[in-house]
């Protein structure tokens, strides 16, 4: 068995108690059947807590008012986890940030980016992402799996992330020259013409792409930039909304950014401006070129299962660029100001409501599978 995670994987530790928004509240945590299996088993006096606490008929963890886990005490530390060690864990809780995606023999390992942490670790990332892989024992067949697809994937992937991590070329390059890569593709795979995307990958390494996306960016230069980013900001409060405060954020971001054409493409230039001088953002193309890379390596192998090529690039891209949209809105509240905590803050925030809810993630692929960026 293959197993690939980024480089950073081993610097992730919870901080518990200190941190400012744990993964024990907001959202419904499953317990999975071996787990309940062995509470049922658990023994003592905290039998009876484990019974209370429990929702055996959903197969939860009851909450309280403010969507608190039963077991979070007033600390903020588990009361499970100081009664039973980590054995009083479920899976979802001995797990978590750790995010696994499986391929037949191959499992890819991330660290969600909705723990305030590991937004932390990425945000404050300076060198490109590296990704290790290493060979564990355990062999496995998947039925329905396609190891070409699945490897003509692998190194369009690679060759993503290594134009991705090109600091010669301007974050937006890069961007269209993954889109355009992915759209292509896509094109031979809808043609049924795989064995031909070994060549488009070539193609997005060439001069001559990289004049082609130029060229793109000087055609389509402020056309209708507002209008577009509104209607595609829009699709995010069809979302399962998992806390009211992101509702309420969703809202104020929009009111903030979508309401002239002109002082929206002025916001966005002074906003450009002051993220690449503001001391404390450091440099903002690397901040983008990490998210890029944490959204494409997480979902696009994922396109060996239903052959969405290009929406799984359109996800990555559409993520960053939310994100940003976000950012651009704060720092307008903020009186043009805003720093490299708060884009943290709004960076586990995103992904906690759209990364964290299957039911949204596969709405904004069905979204971007219908909807294409490149015209
Ligand atoms: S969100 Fe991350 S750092 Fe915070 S309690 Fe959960 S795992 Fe630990």
């Amino acid at each position: 068995m293959l197993i690939t995670r980024p480089d950073y994987y081993e610097d992730f530790e919870c901080i518990a108690d200190k941190c400012e928004d744990t993964c024990c509240a907001g959202w419904q945590i499953v317990i999975d059947k071996e787990t309940l299996k062995k509470y049922i088993k658990i023994k003592g006096d905290f039998k009876k807590e484990i019974f209370k606490k429990v929702n055996w008929f959903q197969g939860t963890f009851k909450q309280d008012k403010s969507k608190r886990c039963a077991f979070l005490n007033d600390k903020n530390l588990c009361d499970l986890y100081l009664n039973q060690g980590e054995d009083g864990f479920c899976k979802t809780c001995r797990e978590y940030p750790r995010h696994t995606e499986e391929f037949e023999g191959i499992r890819e390992i991330t660290l969600s980016v909705s723990c305030p942490e590991v937004a932390r670790i990425l945000m404050n990332r300076m060198e490109p992402v590296q990704f290790i892989s290493e060979e564990q024992e355990g062999e496995e067949e998947f039925e329905d799996f396609d190891p070409f697809l699945y490897s003509i994937l692998e190194d369009a992937r690679k060759e993503m992330i290594t134009i991705l991590q090109n600091r010669n070329l301007t974050i937006s390059d890069r961007i269209l020259l993954v889109l355009g890569m992915s759209h292509d593709m896509q094109g031979r795979m809808n043609r049924q013409e795989m064995f031909a995307c070994s060549d488009v990958i070539a193609k997005y390494t060439t001069q001559r792409a990289l004049q082609f996306v130029k060229d793109y960016q000087m055609k389509v230069k402020n056309k209708g930039e507002m209008a577009f980013a509104h209607i595609m900001f829009k699709h995010l409060f069809e979302l399962e909304l998992l806390r009211e405060e992101w509702g309420i954020l969703l809202k104020e971001t929009e009111d903030l950014l979508y309401q002239d054409e002109e002082a929206y493409d002025k916001n966005k230039e002074e906003f450009q401006n002051y993220l690449a001088n503001a001391e404390t953002s450091s440099n903002i193309s690397i901040h983008l070129e990490q998210l890029l890379v944490y959204f494409l390596f997480t979902y696009f192998p994922g396109a060996v299962y239903d052959g969405e090529i290009y929406a799984k690039v359109q996800l990555a891209v559409y993520c960053v660029w939310m994100i940003w949209e976000i950012w651009m809105a704060r720092w307008i509240k903020n009186e043009k100001s805003l720093d490299l905590e708060e884009m943290t803050e709004l960076v586990y925030r995103f992904s906690r409501e759209v990364e964290h809810s299957d039911l949204n993630l596969r709405k904004v692929e069905e979204i971007l599978s219908k909807k294409w960026f490149l015209t």
